[in-house]
């Protein structure tokens, strides 16, 4: 049996991190990842020349090792401006500060809702949907970010805490609302909370961390299937195992707990940690066709995307020459699940991708759907209390449990990077 030192569970950003870590402290560490190759959620793959990651993914808000290492390569840095589809308009992002590109009537209602808006200290906001009423007023939350809630979330605002959105929603003035509702003012600002997104220029996103993998051990195909945390010992569905003195877990936590303990409590807690799962149907063009933005979100409950980007878009190396291509994402969860077959979603969305102009489907040169389990995790009521349970019970086991679904948080990925370097401390 092999025996290590450090065994990382997943070649994530996370996992990838934590292997450096443990090489910059000698530590002898092999990283096991059931796919065949690393890169988890920032990997991406290939549909005849047209490469396409899981997802939207940008770097941004970087800390200096992330910096340094990411920076160290050839990259593109993209501006933030991105538009919103809603009801047959198109609206600068975000909505509430260009609401000139709305009609008359509707800017009106906007407005008179804003300025009705509730006063109620923070700490007395019980969730998401009081929380956005309070920042935008009910006929806009009702309208917008609620609305976007369900395709976005897959949930209702009402049942999120208001715990993840601080940074990420931004909250206008009257003044700026007024002022990006009249046709003759100025551009207003962009007031994205960042203002430039880094791409790798060849290689997709993950090449960002690919001059560190060739320093380390990760064995892909090795998916961790059992974990005797007495005699520490990981069993993989290849029929192997390994002894190992400390480990390092980035799978999802509610796996984890399934397989350290039998303790109802815990079980019980981990079955109420709840993500949203995602559909990608990635469609390259055979023409390059001009998207003014990288990205942008859609509103329309018949539509069945909630976010659509341009991979060609990040870098022309994504597609083959004179081609370019969008990818769409659907999510669906536990409560409100994907209703429709791999064939269903690619018709409704090749058809919406025509009604909302941003594409035909005579440029069509490929088309593919497939499926992301863990996409978001989702930030239900008291989701932090269930969450604590279960870490501690992860602690008590002696695992470090890190990076995106390994913390259960909404981390992006320079901060799944720098959750997995940091794991390497506790040894
Ligand atoms: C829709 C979407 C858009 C995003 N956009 C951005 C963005 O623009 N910018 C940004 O910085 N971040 C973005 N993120 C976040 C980013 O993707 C994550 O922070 C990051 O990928 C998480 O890395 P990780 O290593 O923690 O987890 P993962 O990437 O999930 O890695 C975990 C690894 O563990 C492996 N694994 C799981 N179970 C086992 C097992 N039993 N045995 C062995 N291996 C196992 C998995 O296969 C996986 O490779 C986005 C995320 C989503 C969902």
């Amino acid at each position: 049996m092999l025996k290590i030192n450090l065994a990382i569970i997943g070649a994530g950003f996370a996992g990838i991190a934590a292997g450096l870590a443990a090489k910059e402290k000698k530590l002898d560490a092999v990283i096991f990842e059931s796919e065949e190759t690393w890169g988890g959620l920032c990997g991406n793959f290939t549909v005849e020349n047209f490469r396409f990651d899981k997802a939207v993914h940008f770097s941004f808000n970087e800390p200096d090792l992330v910096k340094k290492i990411f920076h160290s390569l050839p990259h593109y840095i993209h501006g933030t401006e991105s538009n919103n589809f809603a009801d047959g308009s198109w609206v600068r992002h975000p909505v509430q500060n260009n609401l000139r590109q709305l009609p008359i009537e509707e800017r009106i209602r906007v407005i008179k809702s804003f300025i009705e808006r509730e006063e109620i200290p923070e700490n007395k906001i019980e969730d998401y949907q009081k929380w956005l009423e309070i920042q935008y007023g009910k006929y806009f939350a009702d309208k917008y970010p609620s609305r976007y809630t369900r395709k976005y979330w897959a949930t209702n605002a009402e049942e999120l805490s208001c715990s993840w959105c601080g940074g990420r929603m931004y909250q206008p003035s009257i003044d700026e609302v007024l002022f990006g509702a009249f046709p003759d003012s100025p551009e207003p600002e962009n007031v994205y909370y960042t203002k430039a997104m880094n791409y790798p220029k060849f290689g997709g996103y993950k090449t960002f961390v690919s001059e560190i993998v060739p320093q380390l051990d990760i064995r892909c195909n090795y998916k961790v299937t059992a974990i005797d945390t007495k005699n520490k010992i990981l069993t993989f569905a290849n029929g192997e195992t390994c002894q190992y003195e400390n480990l390092i877990s980035t799978m999802p936590l509610p796996y984890l707990a399934e397989m350290i303990t039998k303790n109802p409590e815990v079980l019980n807690a981990a079955d109420r940690l709840q993500s949203t799962s995602m559909a990608l149907v990635s469609v390259g063009y055979n023409k390059k066709l001009d998207f003014p933005t990288n990205w942008f979100y859609v509103y329309d409950e018949d539509i069945p995307f909630a976010r659509v980007h341009s991979p060609s878009r990040k870098s022309p190396d994504n597609a083959p020459e004179n081609c370019s291509s969008l990818q769409f994402e659907i999510y669906y969860s536990r409560e409100i699940p994907m209703n429709f077959s791999d064939d269903e979603l690619i018709e409704k969305t090749l058809s919406s991708m025509e009604k909302i102009g941003v594409a035909k489907s005579e440029d069509v040169q490929v088309v593919d759907c497939r499926h992301v389990k863990f996409a978001n995790v989702i930030f239900y009521k008291g989701m932090e209390n269930y969450r604590e349970i279960v870490r501690r019970e992860v602690e008590k086991n002696k695992i470090v449990s890190c990076g995106r679904f390994g913390e259960w948080d909404y981390l992006w990925s320079d901060q799944s990077f720098m959750s997995g370097y940091d794991s390497v401390k506790k040894f």
